[in-house]
């Protein structure tokens, strides 16, 4: 398979999530993800669930590349749509949780220590994963073939697949840290690190350059505040089977 064009693909997803228009039931037209990434922007929606059936109506290979690499599309539809949101942000938003009124902060100190000299977007120093405060998700073609759980394989690893069979555990919903954010007890400078897995492992020493060049041997200490977490829940699933008793 020829390898993706991922800027060619940006452009796509800009096109559908502004463009797409679904009929509501009394015949009228409204833009399906346009509306909601209005609502992303003003922290009125967190959760954005994308239907790859929606994406095939307008672009075919668009929607099998997602199924092929669904782990890869989420980054992608997180970018753009992070790039999208100012355009869609009409009013003042007001904060939500501690993370907000956090990021606000920050946000608003830098644009007053950095006003002189050359332009420097504030965001650049902060990890996108802080600053993002929406998830995507994906919705499976309608007509997707539906494995059971041994059918699913090594193969499936990072596509988008439908799994059907019965939930027979599940933890309750906790929080799981997506990004830690540390301060420093010796030069007080800030450290972000996106966590990609599932296991943590808590930074300790400070690498800033103070800290390096005089070697002052900072400790690092997690903020909670200042760190994201987002809900987790773990399920197991078994095969679905009838068994009869006689
Ligand atoms: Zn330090």
């Amino acid at each position: 398979m020829p390898a993706r064009d991922y800027s060619e693909d940006k452009s796509k997803i800009m096109d559908f999530l502004s463009g797409y228009f679904a009929h509501d039931t009394t015949g009228g037209k409204t833009l399906k993800y346009g509306l909601q990434l209005t609502k992303l922007a003003h922290r009125e929606q967190v959760m954005l669930t994308v239907d790859l059936d929606d994406i095939a109506d307008m672009f075919e290979d668009l929607s099998e590349a997602i199924l092929q690499n669904a782990r890869r599309y989420t980054i992608l539809f997180s970018d753009v749509i992070q790039e999208m949101l100012p355009n869609y942000k009409i009013r003042e938003v007001a904060a939500k949780d501690i993370l907000d009124v956090y990021i606000q902060h920050r946000l608003k100190m830098d644009s007053m220590v950095h006003t002189e000299g050359e332009y420097r977007d504030p965001r650049n120093q902060y990890p996108p994963e802080l600053l993002r405060r929406f998830e995507i998700y994906f919705k499976n073609k309608s007509a997707a073939e539906q494995l059971s759980v041994r059918e699913v394989k090594a193969e499936h690893i990072g596509k988008l697949i439908t799994v059907r069979g019965i939930v027979t555990r599940c933890t309750e919903v906790k929080p799981m840290l997506v990004v830690s954010t540390y301060t420093c007890d010796q030069c007080g400078a800030e450290t972000f690190k996106p966590i990609n897995s599932l296991s943590f492992m808590p930074l300790i020493n400070c690498e800033s350059e103070t800290c390096r060049l005089e070697k002052s041997g900072g400790r690092l200490y997690l903020q909670t505040r200042g760190s994201k977490f987002i809900k987790f829940q773990e399920i197991k699933i078994q095969e679905l089977v009838s068994i009869f008793f006689s």
